[in-house]
């Protein structure tokens, strides 16, 4: 059994009836949908043609969202249906990035991820999906692919067959018969979102963001005074027939980014210098300030990460229901992992301040060491493979990014200590290592930025466009002016000036940087319609 769809978009007409019955069925709120018509227009006046396209979840059999779903929440049934589950959803909207066709939305009710699912409810009972059954042309065709005697096995056998992106590696179980390129393949139509016909214009109740450039609400009033609930008109209202493009990841991700990299980076720069000898010496009120530091870092990071889930309150799910191939599942597990043990290396190393003990033993410093520095390396760059499974995105598919994430762990972890000779002062060994590792660290940061990351040629016109975002786009000025302007060439005049204050203004900077550069890299991909 592999239950999927055949979509004739020769007899579509672009009535809607599907959208609407599915949205009864479904009772899927206002302003989002399962599945939508979407419309594209080819050739000029007088030879003009419009097209129609029914576009929903494609029911994957090789389905990315399930694969990053880190509670399950999001699974594959036996027949092949990729179904959701509510109730385990925690509002991460990792799956959200994950899938290339833009199918999943956040509900604006439940604040959980939803779909089309093929109503399996009806499917259970030997019903059809709403949509097949209302839809006046018979064009959508649901069955067993695996049944050469149903229909859908004989309208493939003998039709001219289409699927979105199948070089995604996804196997969409969703087949279009004479399927138009233009309404195929978005990046046709998207270099600039404004080209949409009728492109999303709505700003979505559970976005935290407004729809893309040049979006407006079409004379309905996003915050006017027309409000049900707290929700206006402009939210309500779907005056779009395309898929929605909003932006689910935000600046929490950024900033956990900066958080959990100085963090890291404390961390691994104190425990190599402690258990080596070659290195400057720590000293215990240096552990306790930087160390101390560290874990002010870990706690924001769990605070930010907890904030940006639509449904926070399920956060402990991420450990009684992990599902291990999701990287949002194993980063949940490394970072308490690290928290815990950097934590327990801190008290530990900081004891003598407070005359607990005279000097720490070395064997349970080197005990401390062999678990928590991996974690913290792992810490400092598991989101580069959090990124790369979010395949509705390629412009994270870089395989510099991992690389690159390593890099701003080492010189923010080398600024997080420098910061803390305010309170602590450093030894002058220390003080010396930690500039020149930020020094080292901000230009190997800036060539991997312009020899790997935004150097190489990007394999899909999806991640060239989210490319162009970045460098001349929407987060130019975030990229050039606080990403490499500040965040690299003012850092790096600032440290070689031989004063204390332009050290702090270093690390301010780098600070400044990290941030402004990975929210151009965060959001930028977001923008680019996958629909
Ligand atoms: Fe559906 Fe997208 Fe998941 Fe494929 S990746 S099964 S289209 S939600």
């Amino acid at each position: 059994m592999n239950y999927g769809f055949a979509i004739n978009t020769r007899t579509c007409i672009g009535c809607h009836a599907c959208s609407t019955a599915c949205k009864s069925e479904n009772q899927v709120p206002v302003s989002v949908n399962r599945t939508w018509v979407k419309y594209t227009e080819t050739g000029t006046f007088p030879d003009a043609k419009r097209h129609f396209q029914v576009t929903r979840c494609n029911h994957c059999a090789n389905p990315p969202c399930v694969r990053s779903c880190p509670t399950s929440a999001m699974y594959q049934r036996e027949d092949g249906i990729v179904e959701f589950n509510s109730d385990h959803c925690i509002g991460c909207k990792a799956c959200i990035q994950a899938c290339p066709y833009d199918a999943i939305y956040i509900d604006p009710e439940s604040n959980t991820a939803a779909k089309c699912h093929f109503c399996a409810h009806r499917l259970d009972v030997g019903l059809e999906p709403a949509c097949v059954v209302v839809c006046p042309e018979q064009a959508i065709v649901a069955g067993d692919l695996d049944d050469p005697t149903s229909n859908i096995a004989k309208l493939i056998a003998t039709e001219s067959v289409t699927v979105r992106k199948p070089e995604q590696g996804t196997a969409p179980n969703l087949f279009y018969i004479d399927g138009n390129e233009v309404g195929l393949h978005p990046s046709l139509l998207s270099k600039d979102n404004d080209q949409f016909m009728w492109g999303d214009k709505t700003k979505s109740h559970g976005s935290k963001d407004a729809a893309p450039r040049g979006a407006s609400t079409q004379g309905l009033p996003a915050d006017g005074p027309i409000q049900m609930g707290g929700r206006t008109a402009g939210h309500m209202v779907q005056v779009g027939y395309n898929a929605q493009h909003r932006t689910y990841w935000h600046w929490p991700i950024p900033a956990y980014i900066v958080t959990k990299a100085m963090a890291a980076g404390i961390i691994l720069l104190l425990g190599l210098c402690s258990i080596t000898d070659s290195t400057p010496e720590v000293t215990p009120s240096t552990w306790f300030a930087a160390g101390g530091l560290s874990v002010l870092m870990m706690l924001i990071t769990s605070a930010l990460l907890i904030y940006d889930l639509d449904r926070p309150e399920r956060f402990l799910f991420l450990f009684i229901r992990p599902q291990w191939r999701s990287w949002v599942a194993r980063a949940a597990w490394i970072l308490a992992g690290f928290s815990v043990t950097s934590a327990v290396w801190w008290a530990w190393e900081s004891g003598p301040v407070f005359g607990l003990w005279s000097s720490p033993s070395q064997v349970i410093r080197g005990l401390l060491a062999a678990v928590t520095l991996p974690l913290a390396a792992m810490t400092g760059t598991y989101t580069a493979f959090l990124f790369a499974q979010a395949e509705g995105r390629d412009m994270w598919q870089s395989q510099a990014t991992p690389v690159h994430m390593a890099i701003q762990t080492l010189y923010l972890g080398s600024v997080g200590v420098l910061v803390t000779h305010i309170v602590s002062p450093l030894s002058e060994p220390l003080w010396t290592g930690a500039m020149q590792a930020t020094q080292l660290g901000l230009v190997l940061s800036l060539v991997l930025i312009f020899g790997g990351e935004f150097a190489t040629p990007r394999a899909s016109e999806v991640a060239a466009q989210a490319v162009r975002e970045v460098k001349r786009g929407h987060y130019r000025h975030h990229f050039w002016i606080g990403g490499i302007l500040f965040g690299h060439i003012i850092a790096l005049l600032c440290s070689v000036v031989p004063l204390p204050m332009a050290s702090y203004a270093t690390a301010l900077f780098a600070v400044i940087g990290v941030f402004f550069y990975e929210m151009a890299y965060v959001m930028a991909p977001q923008r680019i319609p996958n629909s």
